[in-house]
C-alpha cells in the first residue's frame, strides 16, 4: 500500500507523553486510582512529575488544593486529555518564577493551579527541552506512517526551526507538515519540511474578535496558506464558517475534528466545499464518557464520518495523537465498527467500508480527502507492506502488523513487526 499520511498530530506532546503519567480513563478511572498512583510515581521520582489524559470523570474538576492535599512538596502538572488544560499544585507554581502577570486562572484573586492555552509560556518558565523525536517517529513508521501533519498551534519560527534539523539529523524520516501561527506565514519550508496551514484555536466559551479572526484568515490565504479551525463544539464549527464567510473560503480550508456537527452545519460545510479531518477512534476511546454526556438526540452527530462521504465533503483521518491513540489501524477499524471500549453503537450509519477506512490516510499531505494516492510508476516510494493480504487485513484492521514501511525508497523498517506501545 502507499505509505499512510497521519493528517493531525502533535509530535512534541506525543513524544513528551512517553516519559508521563496516564492521569485519565482507561487507565485512571476514580479519584482514589489517581491519588495512588500519583503517590506512587511521587515516591519513585523526586523531581517533576508530568501527568496526561485527565478527564473529570476521575475526580471532578480538580485544582491546586486538590493536588496539594495529594503531593504537597513536589511539583506535579497534570494535563486535561483535551491538550488545552494544565493543572499545577503550589510547588510546582512556586518554581516558575514570578506570577503577577502569568496567565494563570485566579478565583477571587487567588490562583486555582488551572492554566489554559498557554503552553509557550509554561515552556518559557520550565526551560524544558524539547523532548527527543526519533522514538515516536519509529513508533509512527511502525504502523506504515510515511507522513505526518502536525497540527500544534503554537508552531512558530523557531519551532519549524527545530524540526527541519531533526529532518537533516534523520531524526523524522518522515515527510514533515506543520501548522501553525501566523508567524510561520513569512517561513520558507526547508529540510523538506513544508509549512502548512494556519491553525486557529477556539474555546466556545470565550471565542476570539469575529473581525479579527476573519483578518487572520485572509491574512493566511494571502500568504498562500489554507486554515484549519479547531472545532469540537457546534458554537466552535458556527463561529469558524463566520469568520471564513466573512474572509473568503480557498480551496483546502479544515474543520479540524468536527466532533459535534448538527445537519446544519453539515450542509454548511458541505455548501462551502470545506475539507474536515476527524478522528473516528474518539468513538472507541471516549464513546462511553460521550453516551453519558451528549443528550441522546445528538450522538448520532458525533465524530461523523459516512456523512461526509455522502455529502461529497473531503474528509481525511488524523490520530490527534497524544489526545488519542497513534494507530492508525485501530482507528480504520474504529471507523467501520463505531464501537465504544464498552461494546456500544454510537451512530451506526457513520459506518465506512474498510477501503473507506484506509482511505482517511491515503490522501495526500496538501489535500487531505483528495484523491487517495497510490502504487504506481513516477509516484514517490512511500510505501506500506502488510503481514497479510488485503482481504484478510480488511476484516480484522486493527489487528494488521505492518512488516515494512519505506519512505522515499529507503527503508524505515522491516519486520519484525512493532509492538503495541502506551502511545
Ligand atoms: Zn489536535
Amino acid at each position: 500500500l502507499p505509505g499512510l499520511h497521519d493528517h493531525h498530530i502533535h509530535l512534541f506532546s506525543l513524544a513528551a507523553s512517553r516519559c508521563s503519567i496516564a492521569c485519565g480513563p482507561p487507565q485512571i478511572q476514580d479519584a482514589q486510582q489517581l491519588v495512588a498512583r500519583l503517590t506512587a510515581a511521587g515516591a519513585a521520582s523526586g523531581a517533576w512529575l508530568r501527568g496526561v489524559g485527565y478527564h473529570e470523570s476521575v475526580a471532578g474538576d480538580i485544582d491546586r488544593a486538590w493536588l496539594d492535599a495529594v503531593l504537597p512538596d513536589q511539583p506535579v502538572r497534570i494535563q486535561h486529555r483535551s491538550g488545552r488544560l494544565w493543572i499545577l499544585n503550589s510547588a510546582a507554581l512556586n518554581s516558575l518564577g514570578e506570577l503577577e502577570h502569568a496567565p494563570l486562572e485566579r478565583i477571587k484573586g487567588r490562583l486555582t493551579g488551572r492554566l489554559y492555552d498557554a503552553d509557550t509560556w509554561l515552556r518559557s518558565r520550565l526551560k524544558s527541552h524539547r523532548p527527543p523525536l526519533a522514538d515516536v517517529c519509529a513508533t509512527l513508521a511502525g504502523y506504515g506512517v510515511t507522513g505526518l501533519t502536525d497540527a500544534s498551534v503554537s508552531n512558530d519560527a523557531p519551532t519549524l526551526q527545530y524540526l527541519s534539523d531533526e529532518v537533516r539529523r534523520g531524526s523524522i524520516p518522515l515527510q514533515l507538515t506543520v501548522m501553525g501561527g501566523l508567524a510561520l506565514s513569512g517561513a520558507r519550508a526547508c529540510g523538506g519540511v513544508a509549512v502548512g496551514a494556519l491553525k486557529v484555536h477556539l474555546h466556545d466559551h470565550a471565542l476570539p474578535d469575529l473581525t479579527s479572526t476573519a483578518c487572520d484568515v485572509a491574512a493566511a490565504h494571502e500568504a498562500k496558506r489554507v486554515v484549519a479551525f479547531h472545532c469540537v463544539t457546534e458554537a466552535e464549527l458556527a463561529f469558524a464558517l463566520a469568520a471564513l464567510d466573512e474572509a473568503g473560503i480557498v480551496q483546502g480550508d479544515r474543520i479540524e475534528h468536527a466532533a459535534m456537527a448538527s445537519p446544519e452545519l453539515v450542509a454548511a460545510i458541505a455548501e462551502r466545499a470545506l475539507t474536515v479531518v476527524t478522528q473516528p477512534h474518539f468513538i472507541l476511546e471516549r464513546g462511553d464518557q460521550y453516551l453519558r454526556d451528549v443528550p441522546a438526540a445528538q450522538q448520532s452527530w458525533l465524530y461523523r464520518v459516512g456523512t461526509w462521504r455522502d455529502a461529497g465533503v473531503a474528509f481525511a483521518g488524523g490520530s490527534d495523537a497524544p489526545y488519542g491513540a497513534a494507530n492508525p489501524w485501530v482507528a480504520m477499524q474504529a471507523a467501520v465498527e463505531r464501537r465504544t471500549r464498552d461494546g456500544a453503537s454510537i451512530g451506526l450509519t457513520e459506518a465506512l467500508t474498510p477501503e473507506q477506512a484506509l482511505g482517511l490516510y491515503l490522501t495526500p499531505p496538501q489535500a487531505p480527502g483528495g484523491p487517495a494516492r497510490r502504487v504506481a510508476v513516477g509516484e514517490p516510494a512511500d510505501l506500506c507492506l502488510l503481514d497479510r493480504p488485503w482481504a484478510q487485513a480488511r476484516s480484522r484492521l486493527a489487528e494488521v502488523r505492518v512488516v515494512a514501511t519505506i519512505r522515499g525508497g529507503i527503508m524505515l523498517r522491516s519486520s519484525p513487526a512493532p509492538r503495541s506501545t502506551s502511545c
